[in-house]
Parts: C-alpha cells; sequence; structure tokens
C-alpha cells in the first residue's frame, strides 16, 4: 500500500478551496489537509476580480438556500473571519419589469422571510423616494434585502485560510498542479510542477475555471462546467452626478434588463451582466463591448450613461449549464470531489458550499 502524504488534498485557494479547508478542519482537525495554490496570492482569480454583494434572493431552486445561508453567514461572521470593514450591510434592491418576475420575487421573499432574513416588495414610488436616480429606469416594482450588502472576499479568503491553519491544515502557495494520478489501490495524487508527487485518498477540485482541465486530465466525465467572461467598471467619484449617491445606499441590479450598479470609493462599480465562454486564466478586457454596455445601460441605468470610467477589468464566472453548484464526490469515480461552478454566487455562498463539500467529504452528506 502506497504511504498517504495527506488525508486531503484541496486544488485551489480562492473562496471555494479555502471554504472546504476551514469547514473540514472545523469539523475534524484530525485529518492532514493541504491546499495546492499556484499564486503567491489566495484568492488572485474569481475570488478577487468579483463586484463583492452579497445577495440572498435567487432564481435557480437548488442554489435558495445557499444563498440564504451565506447571507446569514455574512450577517454573523465568525471570531477571527470578522475584521473590520469586511462587510457592509447596505442592503440590495433587485427590480423587475415583469409580473413573472416579480411573481418569482415573492416567493423568494417568503422563503427568505421563513429562515429569519427581512426581505420585502417595494413599489416603485418607494423605491424611487430610497434612491431618487433611478427615476429614469423603467421597473414595476422591486425586491429590497435589508440584509443583503458588499462584503471583502479577499477578507473571506484569508480568514478561512488562517482558520485551518490554526487547526493544522498546510498551505502550499506558489504551487501548481500539473498532474492528477489515480492508483489502484484508491489512493489519489497530485504532481506538482517541481516534480514533486502527494498522494492522498482524497482529492478536491477547487480550482475554479481550471477545474474542466483538471476534470479532463483526470479522465472524470465532462458535465459541462465552463468558465465565462464578465467585464465591471468603475467610474472616477461620482456622487453629485447621481442624484442621492451614497455608501449608504443598496445596490441595485436590475433582472429584467441585466445589470447593477453600487458604490464603490466615491464612484459608481456597475456591471451590464455580459458573459461569452473564455479559456481559464487573465481574461483582457473587450473593447468592443463598448456600445453593448451603453445600449443595456441606457435601457436600464440611464444616470449612468457619460460617466468617466476610471477602470475596468473581466473575470470568470465558472458554471454548469443547470447553473447548479458541483459539490460533492464525483457519482462515478471514488475519492474524486469537486468544489466548484460557483459561477456568479460565489462571494455570497462560499461558507455554506464549502461545507457542503466538507461534510461529503467526510462522509455526513451524500455525493453531487
Ligand atoms: C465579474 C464577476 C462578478 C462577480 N460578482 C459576484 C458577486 O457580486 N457576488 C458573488 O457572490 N459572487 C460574484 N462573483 C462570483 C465569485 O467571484 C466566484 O464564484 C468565486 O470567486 C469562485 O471562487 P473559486 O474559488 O471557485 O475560484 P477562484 O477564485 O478562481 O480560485 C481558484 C484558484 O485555483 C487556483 N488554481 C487553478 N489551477 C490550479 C492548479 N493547477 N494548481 C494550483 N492551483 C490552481 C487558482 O490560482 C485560483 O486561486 C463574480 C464573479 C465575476 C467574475
Amino acid at each position: 500500500v502506497k504511504a498517504r502524504d495527506y488525508d486531503i488534498i484541496i486544488v485551489g485557494a480562492g473562496l471555494a478551496g479555502s471554504s472546504v479547508a476551514w469547514h473540514l478542519a472545523r469539523l475534524d482537525s484530525s485529518k492532514r489537509i493541504v491546499v495546492i495554490e499556484r499564486e503567491h496570492v489566495p484568492g488572485s482569480h474569481a475570488s478577487s476580480q468579483n463586484a463583492a454583494m452579497i445577495r440572498s434572493l435567487v432564481f435557480e431552486d437548488a442554489l435558495v438556500p445557499f444563498a440564504i445561508d451565506g447571507t446569514l453567514f455574512w450577517n454573523e461572521l465568525p471570531h477571527g473571519i470578522d475584521r473590520p470593514g469586511a462587510f457592509r450591510r447596505v442592503g440590495s434592491l433587485l427590480l423587475a419589469s415583469h409580473d413573472a418576475t416579480l411573481c418569482l420575487f415573492e416567493q423568494r421573499v417568503e422563503q427568505a422571510r421563513a429562515r429569519g432574513l427581512h426581505p420585502e416588495i417595494l413599489d416603485h414610488e418607494r423605491c424611487r423616494h430610497l434612491f431618487p436616480a433611478l427615476a429614469q429606469t423603467p421597473f414595476l416594482a422591486a425586491a429590497y434585502s435589508p440584509e443583503d450588502g458588499v462584503a471583502d472576499p479577499l477578507c473571506l479568503v484569508e480568514g478561512f485560510l488562517r482558520g485551518a491553519r490554526q487547526q493544522g491544515a498546510e498551505l502550499r502557495k506558489d504551487s501548481e498542479v500539473v498532474g492528477l494520478l489515480s492508483e489502484e489501490d484508491g489512493t489519489h495524487g497530485v504532481r506538482l510542477a517541481d516534480g514533486q508527487t502527494l498522494h492522498a485518498p482524497i482529492v478536491v477540485l477547487a480550482a475554479g475555471a481550471w477545474v474542466p482541465q483538471l476534470m479532463e486530465m483526470a479522465g472524470l466525465r465532462d458535465v459541462g462546467l465552463r468558465p465565462h467572461r464578465r467585464h465591471l467598471f468603475h467610474t472616477s467619484p461620482c456622487e453629485h452626478a447621481i442624484p442621492g449617491f451614497s455608501r449608504k445606499l443598496p445596490y441595485v441590479w436590475h433582472i429584467d434588463l441585466p445589470s447593477y450598479f453600487r458604490w464603490e470609493a466615491g464612484g459608481a462599480l456597475f456591471c451590464a451582466c455580459d458573459e461569452d465562454p473564455a479559456p481559464p486564466g487573465r481574461p483582457e478586457v473587450d473593447p468592443k463591448l463598448d456600445s453593448f454596455v451603453e445600449n443595456r445601460l441606457r435601457a436600464s441605468f440611464p444616470c449612468l450613461l457619460d460617466l468617466p470610467i476610471a477602470r475596468s477589468w473581466a473575470g470568470l464566472r465558472t458554471y454548469t449549464p443547470s447553473q447548479e453548484f458541483l459539490l460533492g464526490e464525483d457519482p462515478s469515480a471514488r475519492g474524486w470531489f469537486y468544489a466548484a461552478g460557483l459561477g456568479g454566487h460565489g462571494v455570497t455562498c462560499a461558507s455554506p458550499a464549502g461545507q457542503h463539500a466538507a461534510k461529503a467529504i467526510l462522509g455526513q452528506y451524500a455525493s453531487c
């Protein structure tokens, strides 16, 4: 029997991998865990390229409990992660133009209220009173969620990793997994770029946009998990250009004219909810996106048009066709686990998703 180097190897130290490590270490500190991260700074891909909004009301049925639990987690951060500024509880306004969307809002509001959150439906008039800049935005009504807000995702990655290490987990930074091994005796392993091989009965693929590549490397079934690029824009300070705009206002997301914006350092951080398939890596900004963004904003948030853009960037959201998270053991290949496919919800849902994967690894939940 081959010597085990670890009980569990986790590939990737973004929100997903660091959360799995933290939950595993809390649930069973006797396990020898290693987290392997290619970069020097954990969380330096999708986990730091996002809009950092905590959103409790989501539309995919399977994600509802994760979004609610994730929002509750951010509102009561555990000791060690609860650093000043980790979470700004400013609330959110999700706008609807269609009756069907409003109907779904009503269902989600009920579900969230049953779990102790306090969302409510606000009519057009009340929304405009709360947020005067919405005067030019077409919508019927909104779901207002006071417990939503803006988070510091890197604070969470660092907190998870610090907590996991305090319980004995090891973090190997600047270390890339370049090969995956599956032995006949049920031992799994990873080969690192420096030639070293590490063995463990369990390997967790938590490498964000790179998970599909790793799955292919290990001969695992393709479930359609793919990275998609999305752009974010940050304007120069513009509090005077947008009526009533301040750091205390909720972020605003138009569901039927997909786009959102929020306050960030005196300017507006906004997104036109573009998405196109992209290879894993650091995505470049597409200069041809300008007219798409302008048209979208003209329809949804004309108050943002013509504001000077200070910077723009793109990040990768990685998801399955159903948008359901990929958590737990591969149903047809024992020992391979996933904490992947967090799509556009990884900041909100990192903790419950990591907990779900950790419990599956420890045999407390069924596989995915
Ligand atoms: C534009 C944008 C906006 C978003 N806005 C929000 C939002 O407002 N709210 C929200 O909840 N979510 C949001 N998200 C989603 C959220 O950012 C992601 O769901 C989350 O960051 C995914 O985390 P991850 O750990 O799976 O991936 P990553 O953060 O990408 O981490 C994967 C890690 O694996 C490492 N890795 C990869 N391959 C290897 C290898 N071979 N060896 C070793 N290490 C490896 C990488 O270096 C990386 O650090 C947004 C995402 C984007 C792109």
